[in-house]
């Protein structure tokens, strides 16, 4: 099944619990539009190259569509489809004026230097700029890119339009980013663990947590939880993972991270475990913080943890969850667990269009209240209506969607 089909299933099953009448749930499942880009390069060494690219705008009836851009060689159409879906839905869940939306370039980023990675974005950024800006569609960092990427989109776009802070977030402080930007999604991936364990009364000091993935996700999570004193035993990346039962030296890890090492050569005396098996590990609480569909229905059986915090965008397939569930294993879905980074983004581009900066405390309680605030709301649904929270999430955020369509008179 591929991801897009996966969460047009999980708005069927918000549209039945929500008593829709029929049609609306097949106008929340189509996209409003996608752009594909075809990015001819001239390589460092002469030869000529042609890049895909996508732009995909699902909702926009609450406001300017909002997403991510990544660079990655599977980032295919179908996936650009269903996370700009999720991304609907997670700007409605934590109730941010924006529409969702998803774009890509088909490259594995390694494989090119900066110069042609810089060439390539400003291509893509001015091959959709007519269907982006502040109050249309705003791109911000996702897999393998970041605040340089933002950059040369944001450098690009003003070329043409005239200068637009607001057409891009994730950027660095001195061009109208916001300090706390980079750590946002995975502060959030915190707070909302939190949340629930203070739901679940759970102790979280007492945890044994598991991290997969340990880029702009992943190694915020474990800063923070380090922070916390909460006990990360194991972390993964795509060069291998390490697990140590009392617990990993976070800084450690992090300072290899940033010197371009693998966690798995980070130099601390570890024990070394395949990726995978990060996933079926002996731990508490497992947070999926790399790339999608990692717990799938070959895998979902043997998971260990109690909970499951999904740091990552659709890191678990609709087989796996229903597998999950009947095990009893409670999981925070995406469109909640990883909002972090939308708030940050909707701060910056708010600040952006005021020309009116907020300061890194005013931002990191707006991250606290509003995570915590959709989590309750989510847990509260959930129990009112016995169904899980991944059903309780899209249900949320499927009647406020529904609610601006027919105040618009779309509906
Ligand atoms: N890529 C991040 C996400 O998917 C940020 C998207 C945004 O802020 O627009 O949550």
């Amino acid at each position: 099944m591929t991801p897009n089909v996966a969460v047009n299933g999980y708005i069927d099953q918000a549209a039945e619990l929500l008593e829709l009448r029929p049609g609306v749930g097949e106008i929340l499942k189509i996209n409003e539009r996608e752009v594909g880009v075809q990015l001819p390069l001239r390589r460092d060494d002469g030869s000529l190259t042609v890049v895909q690219g996508y732009r995909v705008q699902h909702n926009g009836v609450r406001g300017p569509f909002k997403g991510g851009l990544r660079f990655h060689a599977r980032a295919d159409l179908n996936q650009s489809r269903a996370f700009a879906s999720l991304m609907t839905w997670k700007a409605a869940l934590l109730d941010l004026p924006f529409g969702g939306a998803h774009g890509s370039l088909l490259i594995d980023p390694s494989d090119f230097s900066t110069a042609e990675l810089e060439a390539l974005t400003r291509q893509y950024a001015l091959a959709i700029s007519h269907i982006v800006g502040p109050d249309r569609d705003v791109p911000a960092p996702d897999l393998n890119t970041d605040a340089r990427v933002m950059s040369w989109f944001l450098d690009a776009y003003s070329s043409r339009h005239g200068y637009a802070p607001g057409v891009v977030t994730g950027k660095p402080v001195s061009l109208g980013g916001i300090p706390g930007r980079d750590a946002a999604t995975g502060r959030g991936v915190v707070h909302v663990l939190s949340a629930a364990a203070r739901r679940w009364n759970i102790d979280l000091s007492a945890q044994r947590v598991a991290i997969q993935g340990f880029g702009a996700v992943g190694s915020w999570v474990a800063r923070e939880l380090d922070a916390r004193g909460v006990r990360v035993v194991a972390v993964s990346d795509a060069g291998g993972a390490v697990l140590n039962e009392r617990g990993l030296a976070v800084p450690a890890l992090v300072r290899a991270a940033e010197a371009g090492y693998s966690v798995a050569d980070a130099g601390v005396a570890y024990e070394r475990i395949a990726p995978a098996e990060l996933l079926t590990l002996d731990c508490d609480v497992l947070v999926p913080a790399a790339t999608g569909e990692a717990i799938t229905a070959l895998n979902a059986d043997l998971v260990r943890a109690s909970v499951i915090v999904e740091g990552a965008h659709h890191p678990v397939t609709p087989q796996a969850d229903r597998i999950l569930a009947d095990r009893g294993v409670r999981v925070v879905p995406d469109i909640v667990a990883n909002g972090g980074g939308l708030i940050g983004s909707y701060v910056e581009w708010a600040q952006n269009l005021h020309q009116y900066p907020w300061d890194e405390q005013r931002f990191l309680a707006e991250l606290r209240i509003r995570l915590v605030g959709a989590f309750g709301q989510v847990a509260e649904f959930s129990e009112q209506h016995g169904c899980s929270y991944r059903q309780a999430a899209y249900a949320v955020a499927v009647e406020r969607v529904t609610d601006a369509l027919r105040l618009r008179g779309r509906i």
